[in-house]
Formats: structure tokens, C-alpha cells, sequence
């Protein structure tokens, strides 16, 4: 399959990862958007939050507790940080591959 996270996975393509255990991987994005901008992605394939299934509940909470780790290993749960996951066209979804952007490292503003 030509989808660039599951290369990522594999490390088909470099990336500088900051978390990685059996399900989940966690990466520094290529265009941060701030200080701290890290991509964390369920190792399946899912297309995005639409293509979460009932068998993948488990793996959806896992990532979750690993975006906790994230925001530990980063820094930014003190000062506070935002997960976002951007889906579809009017979401601006490039990549269909499931992934959560973690923002933090500077004050947020709230636009849509
Ligand atoms: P989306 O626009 O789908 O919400 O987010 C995709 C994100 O993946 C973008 O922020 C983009 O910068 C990042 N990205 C795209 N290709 C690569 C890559 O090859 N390596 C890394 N680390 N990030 C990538
Ligand atoms: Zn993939």
C-alpha cells in the first residue's frame, strides 16, 4: 500500500520518533506548526477516525494513553497542549492514514 505513515512504520522513511511500543508510534511532524508538534498514529492502517471499528476500541484508548505519554515526554502538560484530527476534505485530512497532531510549546489561539 502506498501510504506514507505505514512507510513510516515499517522505517521505509526516516522519521524522529519520540514514543513507539506495539501499537502505537509517535513522530515529529515534517512542518511543525509549533514548538512541539508530534504525530502519533495507531501502527494498522485505518483511514482515518471514520474507519475506527468496534474491534479497534482498545487500540483507540491505548493511543490516547500514549498521547499522555507524549505530552510528558515533550514538556507540555504542564503548560497545557491540543490534539486535533483533521478528517476529510473540510477537515484538510493529507494524510489517510489515522493520526493525532499534538500542539504545544507556545500559546494556542482558537481559529477554525
Ligand atoms: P493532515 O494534514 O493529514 O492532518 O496531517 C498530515 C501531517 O503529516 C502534516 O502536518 C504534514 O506536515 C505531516 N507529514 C507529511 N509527510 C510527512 C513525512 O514524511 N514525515 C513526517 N514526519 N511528517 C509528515
Ligand atoms: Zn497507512
Amino acid at each position: 500500500m502506498d501510504c506514507i505513515f505505514c512507510k513510516i512504520v515499517s522505517g521505509e522513511i526516516p522519521s524522529t520518533k519520540v514514543y513507539e511500543d506495539e501499537h502505537v508510534v509517535s513522530f515529529k511532524d515534517i512542518s511543525p506548526l509549533a514548538p512541539v508538534h508530534i504525530l502519533t498514529i495507531p501502527k494498522k492502517h485505518i483511514p482515518s477516525l471514520l474507519g475506527i471499528g468496534e474491534e479497534d476500541k482498545e487500540l483507540i484508548g491505548h493511543l490516547h494513553l500514549a498521547l499522555q505519554k507524549v505530552a510528558k515526554l515533550t514538556g507540555v502538560d504542564e503548560s497545557g497542549f491540543r490534539v486535533i484530527t483533521n478528517t476529510g476534505e473540510h477537515g484538510q485530512q493529507t494524510v489517510h492514514h489515522l493520526h493525532y497532531h499534538l500542539i504545544g510549546g507556545r500559546q494556542l489561539e482558537w481559529h477554525a
